[in-house]
């Protein structure tokens, strides 16, 4: 019996009790303490946005861009189909249509050049999802948005420690949205933040995660008393997250080495398998900076992917698929429409394989995946 080999294992530095410890005894529980405070400044430091906050969740992170976009009933934004379900939800939530555009063959992001055709009067914004925590085209879509006055939010939910032309995934939207889920890179169980680097939202993504109130200023001394100004919600996490989540940030260095040392075997043990054209191995475009959030690898359409899943899940392997895309979904049909054919989003995700890919993955275990897969896909060839 082989040892199994789960699909994501989440790493642990070594000093997140420590921290929360550190919470517990200075009795400081409630949210933006000292923890979020570093956190923040981590963030801001990092990716050089005007304004990090802290949020529940890149969901969180991603309703909060709603809000501040002020969606009404009926606007519109461009996004991929090839996303997880927060991407879309977040819009509908205001009332918004999410319009699915299909993404590039190469990095399953977003093709900007179907952008611009699919604006109308009622597009207010373009979302667009760092796909494996390599960057969408982003000097095109910002030249776009600018040119129709159109707001940019990045889902940089896989994208933390990630760049765009030495800049880094999250700052080149007006807004940008991080997640630390339990799957990502850098964790805090759940846990997320909304990145302002438009410094006109800064003040009011404020208000809007303190329940709409202005109360970050009142504890800042900059008003007597804090009132009710516009309508928000609860999205900031309490002080034993933001400590779990500190431990972390302070690795976030070592850790995407650690992943990227796998990523990269990864790489060239599956070399062969795509010089003999059974797979396609993922692309990185030049100027792109990813941090190994995933290694997956795109087989022919003609290999049955479930029987290719089952011959890893059998040698104690976990390896999974990805996203059933929004615009074939139940909710993503009755809330969103499409613009154009959608076929490399329908091809592409019947065609992926992610496989294990954590800190501690050893180099043996690694090539066990590649061997059992390459058998798997020859067994149909
Ligand atoms: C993980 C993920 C999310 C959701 O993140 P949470 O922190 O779990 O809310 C959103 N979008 C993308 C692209 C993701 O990968």
């Amino acid at each position: 019996m082989t040892e199994r080999i789960p699909f994501n294992w989440p790493h642990m530095t070594g000093k997140e009790l420590y921290y929360i410890a550190e919470s517990h005894f200075n009795g400081r529980l409630a949210g933006d303490g000292p923890f979020t405070r570093r956190c923040h400044q981590w963030i801001e430091a990092r990716a050089g946005c005007s304004k990090a906050l802290l949020t529940h969740s890149c969901t969180a992170a991603l309703e909060m861009a709603a809000l501040l976009m002020d969606i009404q009933p009926g606007d519109e934004i461009i996004m991929p189909s090839y996303t997880f379900v927060s991407t879309a939800n977040a819009f509908v939530l205001r009332g918004g249509v999410p319009v699915f555009v299909d993404i590039r063959a190469d990095t399953l992001n977003l093709d900007e050049s179907l952008i611009e055709a699919a604006i109308t009067p009622r597009t207010r914004g373009i979302a667009v999802v760092h796909y494996a925590g390599v960057a969408c085209e982003m000097d095109a879509v910002m030249d776009i948005a600018k040119r129709h006055g159109l707001v940019v939010v990045e889902d940089a939910a896989q994208g933390v420690m990630a760049s765009y032309k030495g800049r880094a995934l999250g700052s080149l939207g007006h807004l940008g949205t991080y997640s630390f889920h339990e799957t990502k890179n850098v964790i805090s169980g759940e846990g997320g933040a909304l990145l302002v680097n438009d410094p006109a939202l800064a003040e009011r993504a404020e208000v809007i995660r303190e329940k709409g109130t202005n109360r970050s200023r009142f504890f800042r001394g900059e008003v007597d008393k804090y009132t009710w100004q516009e309508v928000g919600s609860s999205f900031l996490p309490g002080e034993l997250v933001a400590a779990f989540l500190w431990a972390q940030l302070e690795e976030a260095e070592r850790i995407t080495q650690m992943r990227l040392d796998a990523w990269n075997r990864y790489h060239g043990l599956l070399e062969p398998l795509e010089s003999s054209r059974q797979l396609r191995r993922p692309t990185v475009p030049a100027g792109c900076r990813h941090n190994a959030h995933m290694y997956y690898v795109l087989i022919q359409p003609e290999i049955d992917r479930q029987k290719v899943l089952d011959a890893l899940k059998l040698a104690g392997i976990s390896a999974v698929f990805h996203y059933v895309p929004l615009h074939s979904s139940p909710a993503g049909r009755r809330y969103g429409r499409t613009h154009g054919a959608l076929d490399v989003t329908d091809r592409q995700s019947e065609c992926l394989v992610r496989l294990p890919l954590w800190v501690g993955l050893s180099p043996e275990k690694q090539e066990l995946v590649v061997q059992v897969l390459a058998d798997a896909i020859s067994a149909q060839s």
